[in-house]
Formats: C-alpha cells, sequence, structure tokens
C-alpha cells in the first residue's frame, strides 16, 4: 500500500463534492476528491438542470432558500455562460389553478428577490396573440412569463474538478472510498480507497473528511464511516422524459398539474423537449433509479392537458431519472419537504479530526453550499484563503455573455472548420474550444474522424482534461450526443475510449 498526506478528503464527486473541493483548494487545501463511478454521474446528472430560485417554494415561504438562490442564478451564470444561459418559463393559466393574480403576485416577488441584473423581469401574457399560445390548446388564453437559467448539469460538475485539478488538487474516479476511520488519537484520518477497474487499494492520510456522497451519505455514514447512528436521508425519484420536440420556439414552459405539483417542458438538444419531473418515495437503493411506467404515463397526461399535441409512451425517446437526497421531515408529502440544505459537524478544533456531511441540496445552491462548507472548516485549519468562487470563471468559462459572437469568431479564427462543429465546440467548451483545435489548420489535423463530426482531438480533451474514462461518460453525460449521433459512430466513439 501507498500512501499520501491531504488536508481534505472529499468522498462524492457530484455537483457539492466538487464544488466543496474546488473551493478548499482555492483556499490552500491540499484536496482529494474521490469518486466511486464517474463525475457527476449519481443526482447532478439526473437533475431537471434548471438554476433557480423554485418558484414553488414560495409557496412553503421559503423566502430566504429561494432568495438565495434568486441570487445565485447571475453568479453561476457568468462563471460559464456557454453551460448556463437563461431561459424565459410561461405558465399557461387556467381558472382551477391560484387565482391570476396570487400566481402574479408569487412572481412580482420572484422578479423583486432575484436581484436580476442580466435576466429580464416577469409578465402577464394573452396566449391568444403570443407565439408561446401556439402549441398549447385553444382554450389557454392567458398566461404568464418569467426567467430563470438551464445548465449541463454534469458539465458543471466536470468544469469544477478540472479547476481544482489546475489549482493542484486532486480528483480520482471510479474509485470508492471503502474505509475512513481516524489514526493518531483522531487527529488525522486513514481513508482506504480502492480503484473499481483493477480493484487495487490505497491508502491516504487526511486532516479533515467531507461526505458528499449525496442520495448515497448515509451508506457512506454506516458502512464507511461506521458510525452507528447514521444520517437520516429521504430519497425521492424524480424522473424526465425525452419526447421529439414539441414545438418550435425557445420558451420553457410550467404547466400547474392538477396534483398542485409543477411538470417543466424545456428545448432540449435542439431537436427535443425534457419533460420532468415527478416526486415518488424511492425505497429501494440509489444505485437503481430508473423510471416507471405510471412516471411515464402520468408526464404524458400532464402534458396532454395542456398542449395540442397528445403524447404516449411511444413518442419517449429517452429518460433518466435521479433521487433527491433530502433531509427527512416526518409526515411531510415528498412533492414538499424542504430543498434546502444543512451539515453534520463530528469533531472539533484540538480535538477529533473533522467530519462534514453535506445534507441535501440544490444544483443552484452548490456553489454556496461549497463555501458553508467551508466556513464550517475554518476553526480546523489556520491562515486559510478568504472565499474566492463568487466572481471566479470556470475553465472555459472565460468567453463572456454573447455566446453567439463567441462562435463566429472562432468560426473565424478555425475557418476551415465546418459551422455545425465550430458551433458545437464553443456551446460545449466555451473558452477552451481553441486547446481543442489547437494547431491544426485542417480537419485532418484533428486526428481520427470517428463519424458524424467527431475527431480525435475532442475525445483526446475530454480523456486528458474532463476525466472521461467511457465512451458512455461523453455520450451520456458531459453531452447528449448520444441522442443525436449514430450507433455507428456511438460504437467507434466506445471502441476509441476502450482502447486508450
Ligand atoms: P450526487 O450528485 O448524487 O453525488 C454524490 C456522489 O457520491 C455520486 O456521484 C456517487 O457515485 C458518489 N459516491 C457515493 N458513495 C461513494 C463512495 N463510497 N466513494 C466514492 N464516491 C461515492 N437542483 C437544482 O438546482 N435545479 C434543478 O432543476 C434540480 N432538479 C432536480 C431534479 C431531480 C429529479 C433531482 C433528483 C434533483 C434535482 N435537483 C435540482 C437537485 C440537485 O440535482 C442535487 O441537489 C444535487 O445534484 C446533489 O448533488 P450531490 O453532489 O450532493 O449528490
Amino acid at each position: 500500500m501507498t500512501s499520501a498526506e491531504f488536508d481534505l478528503v472529499v468522498i462524492g464527486g457530484g455537483i457539492n463534492g466538487v464544488g466543496i473541493g474546488r473551493d478548499a483548494q482555492g483556499r490552500g487545501l491540499r484536496t482529494l476528491v474521490v469518486e466511486k463511478d464517474d463525475l457527476g454521474s449519481g443526482t447532478s446528472s439526473a437533475s431537471t438542470k434548471l438554476i433557480h430560485g423554485g418558484l414553488r417554494y414560495l409557496e412553503t415561504y421559503e423566502f430566504k432558500m429561494v432568495g438565495e438562490a434568486l441570487s445565485e442564478r447571475e453568479v453561476i451564470m457568468r462563471s460559464a455562460p456557454h453551460l448556463v444561459w437563461p431561459l424565459r418559463f410561461v405558465i399557461p393559466h387556467t381558472p382551477e389553478q391560484r387565482p391570476y393574480w396570487l400566481v402574479r403576485l408569487g412572481l412580482v416577488l420572484y422578479d423583486f428577490l432575484g436581484k436580476r441584473k442580466i435576466l429580464p423581469g416577469s409578465r402577464g401574457l394573452d396566449l391568444r396573440k403570443e407565439v408561446a399560445g401556439d402549441p398549447l390548446k385553444d382554450h389557454l388564453v392567458r398566461g404568464l412569463e418569467y426567467s430563470d437559467c438551464w445548465a449541463q448539469d454534469a458539465k458543471l460538475v466536470a468544469l469544477n474538478a478540472m479547476d481544482l485539478v489546475r489549482r493542484g488538487g486532486d480528483v480520482r474516479t471510479q474509485t470508492t472510498v471503502e474505509r475512513a476511520e481516524r489514526i493518531d488519537d483522531g487527529k488525522h484520518w486513514c481513508v482506504t480507497l480502492r480503484d473499481v477497474v483493477s480493484g487495487q487499494t490505497t491508502q491516504v492520510t487526511a486532516k479533515a473528511v467531507v461526505n458528499a456522497a449525496g442520495p448515497w451519505a448515509d451508506v457512506v455514514d454506516g458502512q464507511v464511516l461506521g458510525r452507528n447512528n447514521p444520517t437520516a436521508l429521504r430519497l425521492v425519484r424524480g424522473s424526465h422524459i425525452i419526447v421529439p420536440k414539441l414545438y418550435d420556439d425557445d420558451q420553457a414552459y410550467l404547466l400547474q398539474n392538477h396534483d398542485g405539483r409543477v411538470i417543466f417542458v424545456i428545448p432540449y438538444e435542439g431537436d427535443f423537449s425534457l419533460i420532468g419531473t415527478t416526486d415518488v418515495e424511492h425505497d429501494d437503493s440509489a444505485d437503481r433509479v430508473i423510471i416507471s411506467a405510471d412516471e411515464i404515463g402520468y408526464l404524458c397526461a400532464a402534458v396532454n392537458r395542456y398542449f395540442k399535441k397528445q403524447l404516449t409512451g411511444d413518442d419517449v425517446v429517452w429518460t433518466y431519472a435521479g433521487v433527491r437526497p433530502l433531509v427527512e421531515q416526518e409526515g411531510v408529502d415528498a412533492s414538499k419537504v424542504s430543498r434546502d440544505y444543512d451539515f453534520e459537524l463530528d469533531g472539533a478544533p484540538g480535538g477529533d479530526a473533522p467530519l462534514l456531511t453535506v445534507l441535501g441540496g440544490k444544483l443552484t445552491a452548490y456553489r454556496e453550499l461549497s463555501e458553508d462548507a467551508i466556513a464550517k472548516l475554518l476553526p480546523f485549519f489556520d491562515g486559510l484563503k478568504d472565499a474566492w468562487t463568487r466572481h471566479a470563471v470556470l475553465p472555459g468559462g472565460d468567453i463572456g455573455l454573447d455566446i453567439e459572437g463567441a462562435k463566429r469568431t472562432f468560426a473565424a479564427r478555425h475557418p476551415f472548420l465546418p459551422t455545425a462543429l465550430a458551433a458545437r465546440l464553443v456551446q460545449d467548451y466555451g473558452g477552451l474550444a481553441d486547446s481543442i483545435v489547437n494547431e491544426a489548420t485542417s480537419l485532418e489535423g484533428l486526428g481520427i474522424h470517428l463519424g458524424e463530426q467527431v475527431y480525435e482531438a475532442e475525445l483526446r480533451h475530454l480523456r486528458d482534461h474532463e476525466f472521461v474514462k467511457r465512451g458512455e461518460d461523453w455520450l451520456w453525460r458531459r453531452s447528449k450526443m448520444g441522442l443525436h449521433l449514430s450507433e455507428e459512430t456511438q460504437k467507434a466513439v466506445n471502441a476509441w475510449f476502450a482502447a486508450v
């Protein structure tokens, strides 16, 4: 066995694990993040992908959480504008819903709490006169419109990990934390890691451990950390369906369902609509999360109540599901359990080395949650740098908010690239697109062509910098190219990763 010394070991490479790791490394803590599968392979790639305050949380009076999340929207958008962009949401109104004036008032409050500088405010809509009304049933005449943001969730995870490594930290994927125990009279941690592929175990020592295992936090608590009273988490499954696009325009829809829940319909990957989500108690392991036939029926029915085009299960081209790791609130309905986050701290300065467990959270709140996590660890470390992530950009995020302009200048710099490929590279990699093209002056310079404008240069970047180890990590997680590419090209991509 080999050994190494870290200030901090973070268990879990979801958005919270890498967010905390990046923040810690930037403050001067030598940090290791360990992920048992691919980065973001848990909940963080299974979200609705909204960077939002959560309009519906106003109903449960969670004003503080909504206000904080709303002000994070523009912070996160500026950090990676190619992966996070504004979206207008249309709410078609029907008489059986909450009164129109109440929804309008809620949106005014949402605008107010949001401290917007970039995003436009809300407004009422006459659906008979707006394109947003075209795909909807004719009896829907009134609506409202507001702003939130949308994010490539799994890619956001990868960029945080990439930044952590650029700042000198370490990220190990396909590596399970098998055991973590205090040693040296409780002053340090000894953490046992197992490489999932080779089966080899390694031990590292650390001054602090963060359990950011999301829905696995209680399993890690009990089985890895050997604690007697594992944290109580409630797993609530949320599933999504992808269908061929229901309409051509850019707006998303928030549909108020008859059971009081809301369902989003979001333009997805150019050719598709993303529909979700559900709230179902999940009694199985967090390793087995699959949409049920009932959930598919439920989501289709919700859409069919509003849209002219009627969906059946046969329209579904892809699905994904994840579990929300919510902090247990006994007797509270799954859809009403708070989405706010919390921490449990075990250890004391001068005494036992700290173990910080992250509970709950939202994609939207990851940066703030990470700052708060480090604040909890501050008393255990001397001389840490101040909080720094609010104004920092993520790798490739240095292209500014004018993405279309960035695409044009990139295409002009590399005139040999087909227009669609140039646009996709900027959309997916932002300012890093140039480093993928590197010094190539012709398509041959990008290496082997695997089909449909996928070149080896891109796969090399993904392997060397974005922790992609298998074709599926890119085809279905960092990107959704799996929805667009032929089986033949996907096979070639899988084979390329398997061979390296
Ligand atoms: P995860 O992403 O699950 O990461 C935990 C990681 O720990 C996993 O990758 C797992 O493999 C790893 N792990 C577990 N055990 C070990 C071990 N022993 N060793 C090493 N690694 C281990 N939030 C929003 O802001 N907007 C939304 O639109 C939104 N929509 C959502 C929709 C759904 C259906 C769900 C389920 C959640 C949604 N969320 C949303 C919430 C958000 O996705 C989660 O809060 C967030 O992704 C949680 O991230 P995490 O890092 O805590 O957990």
